[in-house]
């Protein structure tokens, strides 16, 4: 086949960045990256041909700025433009001027865009299409009373919905008539903060709701078929986690009205190029063809896109950029079939035992599962910067079935291993394993809501993490000619590590020939034999079972402390050996003591040395990323420091404010 560029800029970063550079390669299609001061040294921009710097770091500075990517464009000689999704994806503003340029916009038309643009006149278009939408709200009043009068007549639960709204920012469910009011001013402010625009609609809050998607594709000729459907009900706080395709428990008379009323869409407003078309689904109990409803379309490629390209063995990026060129669909609607089942997971650098804060600082090791598909736009040894979406990688997996294809997903996730920064991994291996989710039945968005407490449990520290740590953190070598003699003088070694501020004291003993012993645990001593360390692997065999362990030590030295991370299976243990000179120093005793839950800045702080305060009482605020978090008493006592000042930087897990010893009772 010809190919339809020569060469085309990608105006964005990440992991998208780096997807639709693949496929254009894979086409003989040159390509163009932008970047923004934060990014110079960024994958994206080390794989494409070429990189044009667009700006400051900040994305209003850089990845929002039209001009200076259009400029790039035309400076490079790109004929197209690809936007990715977020950033200037769907705004028909950049489509204009893009086409005003001479160049491609690798997308719809900014008119089609603008008719779904707003969630209020694209449920309007779609009523005026036949296509089945959430009953609501989504006139122009705006009042609060007319509003909270048309929520009682809705009936309750309802949900708010800022109408510019994206990523789940803007939403408020509300239960009953007295909370309506507050709900709804937060709503307008959120909307007005995120997107400029505080208008909103009201919903019917649909009970146990599954999110089920149609990709489609149209063509400048008229055409339009879809890829079949995506099940994206996995999700926390209306942001999507894990997701499939197809959607389980799917019958074909569900498939065929949903697909059918997302083409009858698409048609609607001569859609080009790919599309997503979001479905609120009832889930109360088996899916019915007359269960689902249009919540929005997605005028772009989706991040999820991948499960349907496993299942339909589709390349999207490459049909986007056919399309663009002005060639008819390369497939249709009869030659289009599913294949198996596909999951795909959403790694972050966020912190599911924080209150999933997202996390910042270097990768400093990153290494992915080969029997995955792992898209990704870093790589070991670069840092997840505070500007842009903290997401690390996207894992998929396909396979005949949907139990396999769960199985390999748990299996890859497995074989992720992430340190130097919090991740959602664990959580994610968690998700996979929940048994609901797994019988594919009964599950709907709320399931992570309702789990969520075991969902980030973290098992204690096992032995074997503490002796992986003991012997990476060491320098341990089995191969020395001493090993197992003296290598620190004594057989025997007292081994003082710190984990969650909590010191751990054990006994490491040489016991000769690639063996060693950990014993003053709880559970009683390990046993290690035929230890192997292979740069950070470290692989032994352990104790009766004579099950072969294997792990990934990965050590950093800060000040004059190392820290271990040990991965193993998926899990991810941070651990410390102090400076020995400093005495154990960095054991933190948490009832006394509020530390930094995440790198930030103290934007106020309302307490002094002295104060006497509750159990729970805010002290003060952190914020990071834009996101504002109360510092809290963990206990009620007296302040006796105060180690930060408003305006200060500060590291996660710095310690801020102490509070007198309690006496001993
Ligand atoms: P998807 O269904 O593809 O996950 P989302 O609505 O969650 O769609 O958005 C996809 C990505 O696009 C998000 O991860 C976010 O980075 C970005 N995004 C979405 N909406 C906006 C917006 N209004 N402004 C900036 N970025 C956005
Ligand atoms: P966004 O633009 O932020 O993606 P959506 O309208 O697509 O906003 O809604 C995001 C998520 O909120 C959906 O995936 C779904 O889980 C939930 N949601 C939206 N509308 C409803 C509804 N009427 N009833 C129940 N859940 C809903
Ligand atoms: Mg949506």
């Amino acid at each position: 086949m010809t190919k339809p560029f020569s060469k085309i800029l990608i105006a964005n970063r990440g992991e998208i960045a780096c997807r639709v550079i693949r496929s254009a390669h894979q086409m003989g299609i040159a390509t163009v990256a932008v970047y923004s001061d934060a990014d110079a040294g960024a994958l994206h921009v080390a794989l494409a041909g070429e990189a044009v710097h667009i700006g400051g770091a900040a994305a209003a500075d850089s990845y929002l700025r039209a001009d200076p990517i259009i400029a790039a464009a035309l400076t490079t000689g790109a004929e197209a433009i690809h936007p990715g999704y977020g950033f200037l994806s769907e705004n028909p503003e950049f489509v204009d001027a893009v086409t005003e340029a001479g160049l491609v916009f690798v997308g719809p038309s900014a008119q089609a865009i603008r008719a779904m643009g707003l969630k209020d006149a694209a449920k309007d278009l779609m009523t005026k299409a036949g296509v089945p939408v959430v009953p609501g709200y989504q006139g122009a009043r705006q009042e609060v009373d007319f509003l909270a009068e048309e929520a009682g007549r809705i009936g309750y639960p309802v949900l708010i919905k800022a109408r510019a709204g994206g990523g789940g920012k803007g939403m408020r469910k509300v239960e009953r008539p007295g909370d309506f009011a507050e709900a709804l001013a937060s709503a307008q402010r959120e909307g007005q903060a995120a997107f400029g625009d505080a208008h909103v609609l009201v919903e019917k809050f649909i009970a146990a709701p599954r999110h089920i998607e149609v990709q489609v594709f149209g063509d400048n000729h008229g055409n339009a078929v879809h890829l079949f459907e995506r099940d994206c009900s996995l999700q926390r706080r209306h942001q999507k986690v894990i997701e499939e395709a197809p959607a389980p428990g799917m019958t074909e008379a569900l498939r065929a009205a949903m697909t059918s009323a997302a083409v009858t869409a698409a048609k609607a407003i001569n859609y080009s190029g790919a599309g997503t078309i979001e479905f609120i689904v009832d889930g109360s109990g088996p899916l019915r063809p007359d269960g689902f409803w249009f919540m929005e379309m997605n005028t772009r490629l989706q991040v999820e896109h991948p499960v349907t390209e496993a299942i339909t063995g589709v390349d999207l990026v490459e049909w986007q950029l056919r399309v663009a060129a002005g060639a008819p669909l390369p497939l249709a609607q009869e030659d289009l079939q599913i294949r198996g089942h596909a999951f795909e997971a959403r790694l972050y650098a966020e912190d599911p035992s924080n209150g999933f804060l997202p996390a910042t600082g270097t990768l400093e090791h990153l290494s992915f599962s080969a029997t995955a598909r792992n898209d990704s736009g870093v790589r070991s040894g670069d840092a997840i910067s505070p500007f842009y979406d903290p997401m690390i990688a996207k894992v998929i997996t396909h396979a005949g079935s949907r139990a396999a294809a769960l199985a390999a997903l748990l299996a890859a996730l497995r074989g992720t291993h992430v340190a130097g920064t919090a991740t959602n991994a664990e959580f994610l291996t968690a998700l996979a394993q929940n048994r609901e989710f797994a019988n594919g039945q009964g599950f709907d968005t709320g399931l992570i809501e309702r789990n969520v407490e075991a969902l980030i449990a973290r098992p204690p520290l096992t032995e074997l993490q503490i002796a992986v740590a003991a012997i990476a953190a060491l320098g341990l070598d089995p191969d020395a000619p001493e090993f197992g003699f003296r290598l620190w003088g004594d057989a025997n070694h007292d081994l003082r590590l710190i984990h969650d501020g909590e010191l751990i004291d054990r006994q490491l003993i040489m016991t000769g020939n690639g063996a060693i012993r950990l014993t003053g645990g709880a559970t009683g001593p390990l046993s290690l034999t035929d230890l192997r360390i292979d740069g950070p692997a470290i692989t032994a065999r352990s104790g009766a079972t004579r099950q072969q362990v294997q792990a990934v030590a990965h050590v950093i030295t800060r000040k004059a402390d190392r820290l271990v991370s040990v991965l193993n299976d998926g899990v991810v243990r941070d651990l410390i050996l102090p400076d020995a000179r400093a005495g154990g120093a960095a054991v933190i005793d948490h009832s006394n003591v509020v530390t930094a839950p995440m790198t930030g800045t103290i934007i106020s702080l309302s307490a002094k040395a002295g104060d006497a305060v509750e159990a729970g009482a805010r002290l003060g605020v952190i914020e990071a990323m834009k996101m504002e978090t109360a510092l809290v008493a963990p206990r009620a006592g007296t302040i006796t420091a105060i180690t930060c000042a408003i305006g200060d930087a500060v590291e996660g897990g710095a310690v801020l404010i102490s509070l007198a010893e309690e006496a001993a009772a």
